[in-house]
């Protein structure tokens, strides 16, 4: 397929969860991390659409409770990560798979992002990438089963990718992400603007998702623990602590507790 547009739209779920929607042109779909069916067979049906694949970039609860439901109604195949307590029938794939979908004519690769949980992936391809609870707008999933190093690392990944890659995360966080950053770096200029259009967008109930990797760059604390204002803004909690790794332990623990 030469011709394809790669559409993509959010499904809203729960308080703040986004299940999204790939299309190319066609009635064949595809979404990442359903957390509840019923969204995503309500806009099937409104749509038009029937559903072929499934990406899963993390176990938690909020992110697969709704494969069963969809697997219910239609023959998808599902990908996710090598995890036990995905308890359905996936095709488990690990960093340099790639995740091919025939009937939309996308393919992705996939990259292991340990942190928020020890086998969270992400899937990278056509542009974008979904990033789970890696990676958000404006911030970082918390650590509940890896280390702040290995949150660097895989962030570090993620920063490698192309500046102009779309970032599609797990939930609408963005607006109280920028209220934390700015807590951290109160003169970045891009993270003033970024809130700003943030409120903006959530006053007239729009998404604020995606940005872009670029934007992140600029703006992401969690993106930014070599910078110097971040480093300094570290150590004033925690004087002496490294850049890098050791400045990410310390503002995601402050985030926790703010
Ligand atoms: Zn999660």
């Amino acid at each position: 397929m030469n011709a394809k547009t790669l559409e993509i739209t959010p499904v809203p779920a729960f308080s703040d969860n986004y299940i999204w929607l790939l299309t190319t042109g066609g009635p064949e779909c595809a979404v990442v991390d359903p957390g509840d069916h019923r969204p995503v067979l309500e806009a099937l049906g409104r749509l038009g659409l029937s559903l072929q694949y499934i990406l899963l970039t993390h176990h938690h609860a909020d992110h697969i409770g709704g494969v069963k439901g969809l697997l219910e109604a239609y023959p998808a195949e599902v990908f996710g990560p090598v995890d036990s307590r995905i308890n359905q029938p996936i095709r488990a794939v690990s960093e340099g798979a790639r995740v091919e979908l025939p009937k939309l004519g996308l393919s992705f690769n996939v990259l292991e992002v340990p942190g928020h949980t020890r086998s969270h992936i992400a899937f990278h391809g056509e542009g974008v990438l979904f990033s789970g609870d890696t990676l958000f707008s404006i911030g970082c999933g918390r650590l509940f089963e890896g280390t702040a190093e290995q949150m660097q690392q895989s962030l570090d990944k993620l920063a490698a990718l192309p500046a102009t890659t779309r970032i599609y995360c797990g939930h609408e966080y963005t607006v109280s992400n920028c209220a934390f950053a700015l807590e951290v770096e109160p003169d970045n200029a891009a993270l003033r603007v970024r809130a700003q259009q943030a409120e903006q967008a959530r006053q007239g109930g729009e998404c604020t998702i995606p940005s872009t990797l670029a934007d992140e760059l600029a703006a992401n604390p969690f993106l930014r623990t070599r910078q110097e204002a971040v480093v300094t803004a570290a150590r004033q909690r925690e004087p002496g602590v490294a850049p890098g790794a050791g400045t990410m332990a310390v503002i995601r623990a402050w985030k926790d507790e703010w």
